[in-house]
């Protein structure tokens, strides 16, 4: 029985992508039966991420949107704004 191309949906970033008839052979060599649901890159984004570690740490830092209380003027803290404490802009937080 002859084995075709397949296209499947990354469910990642959701581009279309080829599981080759080569890569079902080895799929089924291997004993797997499910199909791949992520393309090679984001299989690769994947791994690396979940690997990786150990160096750097993380560089992102993760900014929450804010309303500045003394100007009014919108702008990005570094913490979780709570309702209890002001939240400055970086020009009201020098003053
Ligand atoms: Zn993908
Ligand atoms: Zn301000």
């Amino acid at each position: 029985m002859a084995i075709q191309d397949k296209s499947i949906q990354c469910s990642d970033c959701g581009s279309t992508f080829i599981f080759t008839a080569g890569e079902q052979e080895f799929f089924k060599t291997k004993g797997l039966t499910s199909e791949p649901k992520r393309c090679s890159p984001c299989r690769q984004a994947n791994r690396q991420t979940r690997g990786g570690g150990g160096s750097g740490g993380s560089q992102f830092r993760q900014m929450y949107p804010a309303t500045c209380a003394a100007c009014g003027k919108s702008t990005e803290v570094p913490f979780e704004p709570r309702g209890d404490k002001p939240v400055y802009c970086r020009d009201c937080f020098r003053k």
